[in-house]
């Protein structure tokens, strides 16, 4: 008895692990159909999660102006309630505006009714700063749940991303992140940078900022061209 109670458990845990593992399982994201592309003939797409920040935001709008480039930013709308006029700047530069939640908390660690909740915030509090309505989610970490992922399917389309510069990382240097999140770059691909460091290593959206000029034009060398989704 004690055992098919243990063996339930364990199958449970197994199952709500699955959803967690799309961001680093291709073959999982397929099979839940969670889109980590765009279709071709798209550009590449740059993808910047956990803004805005007051430091970082502008760094990396600035590098983008300056190379004509667009890109498209999943907001957290936390950050959102705290520079408003920041988001409102990202929307006005013709960037994409889209909810990376309103809380950065996993996924996993969260009941049914706080997710349904965070997602309604987060898309009230960023559509208020922009006047942009988020059609793409993408969950804190990239990891859903099974409660979570339904959820997010009620309104958006979920999104994460096929190539990271792994920008988040004490590490990280400009180098690392502009030769990582570029490598094997092909038409569809979509770029995972950070535009923050609230919630990964100190200072790492300066990092970030000055890996994107390389980034930019290591996508342009391979003829391709940064857009928005
Ligand atoms: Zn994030």
């Amino acid at each position: 008895m004690r055992r098919s109670i243990f063996l339930g458990g364990a199958a449970v845990a197994a199952a709500w692990s699955v959803p967690a593992l799309a961001p680093i399982a291709p073959p999982v994201a397929r099979a839940l159909r969670l889109p980590r592309r765009l279709d071709p003939m798209h550009g590449v797409a740059i993808t910047f999660d956990d803004g805005p920040h007051p430091e970082g935001t502008p760094a990396v709008l600035e590098a983008l102006a300056a190379a004509d480039a667009r890109a498209t930013f999943f907001l957290v709308g936390e950050q959102v309630e705290r520079n408003p006029a920041l988001a409102a700047e990202i929307a006005a530069a013709g960037h994409a505006i889209e909810s990376h939640g309103h809380r950065h908390i996993a996924q996993l660690r969260r009941l049914p009714g706080e997710l349904r909740e965070d997602l309604r915030r987060a898309h009230a509090t960023i559509a208020g700063a922009t006047g942009r309505e988020p059609r793409y989610y993408r969950p804190p970490y990239g990891v859903f749940s099974w409660v979570g992922l339904p959820l997010a399917r009620e309104r958006w389309t979920p999104l994460l991303w096929s190539r990271w510069g792994r920008d988040w990382a004490a590490r990280a240097t400009p180098e690392s992140i502009a030769a990582k999140v570029t490598d094997e770059l092909s038409d569809g691909d979509v770029l995972l940078l950070h535009d923050a460091d609230t919630y990964s290593a100190e200072g790492s959206h300066r990092r970030t900022a000055a890996a994107l000029p390389e980034v930019l034009a290591r996508i342009r060398a391979r003829g391709l061209e940064p857009v928005g989704i």
